[in-house]
């Protein structure tokens, strides 16, 4: 990603955070604020230390209180910080 797409997707993420969970603070010191990371991570299945390749991926934004540390890890997805690929979906195999 570009530094202006990774601009564009944590903007997107921070309204949607704006959005679903207001002006909540930080569950566990109480405080906050919260930092948004500009790039997307993605978590793989775990497989007794092995790399699967081509296995299910999720694609995460990690959402971290800039007080305690505390990090969440919202879905790149669901959150709109990365589009969903059109492309795969409607594609007939041919
Ligand atoms: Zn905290």
């Amino acid at each position: 990603m570009t530094t202006e797409e990774e601009k564009a997707a944590s903007d997107k993420l921070i309204k949607f955070l704006n959005e679903k969970w207001g002006n909540r603070a930080c569950p566990m010191c109480n405080k906050g604020p919260w930092e948004v990371q500009g790039k997307i991570f993605q978590l793989s299945e775990f497989s007794g230390g092995g790399l699967i390749v081509g296995g299910p991926l999720i694609p995460v934004v990690p959402v971290s209180c800039s007080n305690c540390g505390h990090t969440v890890l919202v879905n790149a997805l669901i959150s709109g910080a990365l589009q969903k690929p059109a492309e795969t979906q409607e594609k007939p195999n041919v």
